[in-house]
């Protein structure tokens, strides 16, 4: 039975504008910008030098640690070895590479012959070669997810729900590549011994939930979800399919469950079957400033200049432009910056989606709490935060706090409640660490 998670909002999906769009291959730009801080963890260090001559799906950075493979998106000519600006806002060590346009094969790219030769520490050490993230916005590395979860998972779910408005990257993979997101699903039920696995998807794609049926193996359970945001959190994912409740601060493992997005088991098919690395996505351009809204299948590096050039360019000036969607994305300033691999959206907005208000002020509704996903009391997150008292933060657990924005959208006095919320994390999180060196410096060390 599919359950439904509490809160929770409906915000104009704005999906009408690019779902009907099929991908398309963007040509490779002349020049790409391969970050190095690519995944939740630790950065790689560049394995390359300005000069050097790299393959397409060479290993151009890597690293001990939580970290994974970057390998080069072009052939051609490494230019620089540098800080550039990021989408996220700071700047990250990147390998800038000029593209000879031969896109010459490196020969690490290698098919399997005999997949079923493969035990599950071969398949996660070739997933993990393959510099595979988290392709649903979070790149958390996921042979490392994977190799937390083993032994201690019962339920493998997909998560195809792509709930963000606009954004309609994994509605056209799994409309148009259905088999290779099962073939994705099943290298994750032989590396986890599991005999089922669970797809939730929401009701509002039809074409993809028929294609995934029809390509579904045994074993393999379609589940449709209502439309609501966040139903693709991992949190509320787990509890609409399973009734399973992750407990605060906990992991999906926590209640035997393990979630992998839609694009990564796609990933992964390449990965394992192919041997191909993550060198590309899909991304969707959209939002009304953009000319011709469109997914396109996108080398990893590309500027966001590129994408929205393919897509025809601004029909009108854009108020904001985010990568990601309107309710988790960043506000992007520099359209030099590049895609990396978690990057699943460009979305541009216009002036008249401005949502800003020049006075905003908390006129006591209760409505952020009533669909707060998470069950936290944003209004009260925001004074504290304001009153800079972590020790209140800490105590309404700030730290559940998934980022989902659904009480800045909803709210009328049009607070900057996530920004503040944001902020009120890293203040508790200070405390916290703070008073555990007090209690060290105290102690001496004997706890
Ligand atoms: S952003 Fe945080 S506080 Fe606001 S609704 Fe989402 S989980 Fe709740
Ligand atoms: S929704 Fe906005 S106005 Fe209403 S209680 Fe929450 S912060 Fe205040």
């Amino acid at each position: 039975m599919t359950r439904f998670f509490f809160g929770g909002i409906h915000p104009d999906e704005g999906k009408e504008l690019s779902s009907h769009r099929a991908i398309e291959s963007l040509p490779a730009p002349t020049q790409v910008i391969l970050s190095m801080s690519q995944n939740i963890g630790a950065p790689c260090q560049p394995l390359v030098k300005k000069g050097d001559h790299v393959n397409l799906g060479q290993k151009i950075g890597d690293g001990p640690g939580l970290c994974v493979p970057v390998h080069a998106s072009v052939s051609g000519t490494v230019v620089s070895v540098g800080p550039h600006m990021t989408s996220g806002g700071a700047m990250a060590q990147c390998v800038t590479i000029d593209n000879d346009g031969l896109d010459t094969p490196d020969p690490s790219i290698c098919p399997v012959e005999d997949i079923a030769a493969l035990d599950s520490a071969a398949l996660i050490d070739r997933i993990r070669e393959a510099g595979i993230v988290g392709m649903g916005g979070a790149a958390f590395p996921t042979s490392a997810k994977i190799s937390s979860a083993l032994g201690k998972c019962d339920t493998l779910l997909v998560n195809a729900a792509e709930c963000e408005p606009y954004i309609t990257a994994d509605d056209r993979l799994m409309r148009e590549a259905p088999g290779r997101v099962m073939d994705g699903v099943g290298v994750l039920m032989r590396i986890f011994g599991l005999r089922e696995a669970h797809i939730g998807i929401e009701a509002n794609k039809k074409e993809a939930i028929e294609a995934l049926r029809r390509a579904a193996p045994e074993g393999v359970q379609v589940h449709i979800l209502r439309t609501r945001y966040p139903q693709g959190a991992e949190k509320q994912l787990i509890q609409a399919i399973t009734g399973r409740q992750v407990p605060p601060g906990g992991l999906p493992a926590a209640v035997g469950c393990a979630v992998f997005n839609a694009a990564t088991c796609a990933a992964i098919a390449e990965a394992v079957y192919q041997g191909l690395p993550l060198i590309r996505r899909v991304v969707t351009v959209s939002g009304l400033a953009v000319s011709r809204p469109s997914n396109f299948l996108t080398p990893v590096g590309t500027p966001y200049q590129a994408l929205i050039d393919a897509a025809g360019g601004f029909c009108t000036v854009p108020y904001k432009i985010v990568s990601g969607g309107p309710m988790m994305g960043l506000a992007q300033f520099d359209l030099s910056v590049p895609t990396v691999k978690g990057c699943n959206a460009v979305t541009c907005f216009t002036d008249a989606e401005r949502s800003e208000t020049a006075h905003p002020h908390c006129i006591r509704c209760g409505r952020c709490a009533e669909v707060c996903p998470m069950r936290l009391l944003p209004l009260y997150l925001y004074q504290y935060e304001r009153k800079d008292d972590a020790d209140q933060l800490a105590r309404l657990h700030v730290s559940d706090c998934i980022e989902c924005g659904c009480c800045a959208y909803i709210c009328p006095g049009r607070l900057p409640l996530v920004q503040s919320i944001k902020s009120g994390k890293t203040k508790a999180q200070q405390a916290a660490a703070a008073q555990k060196v007090a209690e060290v410096a105290r102690t001496g060390g004997k706890a």
